[in-house]
């Protein structure tokens, strides 16, 4: 059994802005670090409703625009770019139950002090990880590392794939692999792929 939960005290902060403001923003216990300067990249980017991935020195760091909020998460390299997306999907979920932030920055009335118990949701979301079950781990093999990597896959992304098997790019090491990955979550082929941007 993967402990997610675990994987997750990587964190290194989770936000929630919209284009002017941060609306919340959770950081561990002790971290006086700052996100400025990544969140105001972030804010540039204009596309609602895909994830985006940043490699930041030994950052990662993961975003995504939905309905005029932008959440982002970050962590130090150990984490998974799905770990993290899946994480997202939970917090914007969980956010959206507990406030009607839509009618907050409509009518311009709010604190952004009224969020600060959402820190405790935050937690629960973290302690709880593996029962929530939004993730799995697949054994796939490397034919450059001559090894069998664990990667790990949102449910999310599996199930609501429009045809299957679905492929997935793995980067790691200077290298990145394409796996298939059919509706029962079995690896169907792994193939060595080139990379550019
Ligand atoms: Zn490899």
């Amino acid at each position: 059994m993967v402990e997610y939960s675990q994987i997750l005290q990587n964190l290194e902060f989770i936000n929630i802005s919209n284009d002017e403001f941060t609306i919340f923003e959770w950081k561990p216990p002790r971290s006086y670090k700052s996100f400025i300067l990544d969140l105001n990249i972030v804010k540039q980017n204009p596309v609602s409703n895909i994830f985006f991935h940043i490699f930041k020195g030994n950052m990662k760091i993961v975003h995504i625009r939905i309905n005029d909020l932008i959440y982002t998460a970050g962590s130090t390299n150990q984490v998974q770019f799905q770990l993290l997306e899946a994480l997202i999907e939970k917090v914007s979920i969980e956010f959206n139950i507990k406030y009607d932030v839509e009618s907050y920055i409509t009518y311009g009335n709010f604190s952004t002090t009224q969020f600060n118990s959402f820190n405790k949701n935050i937690e629960d979301i973290i302690a709880g990880f593996n029962e929530l079950g939004t993730v799995r781990e697949l054994k796939v093999p490397c034919m450059v590392c001559n090894t069998v990597l664990p990667i790990i896959v949102k449910k999310s992304f599996i199930e609501n794939a429009e045809s299957y098997p679905v492929p997935l790019v793995y980067t790691h090491n200077g290298h990145a692999i394409l796996c298939f990955i059919d509706k029962n979550y079995d690896v169907r082929g792994v193939e060595l792929v080139n990379i550019t941007g």
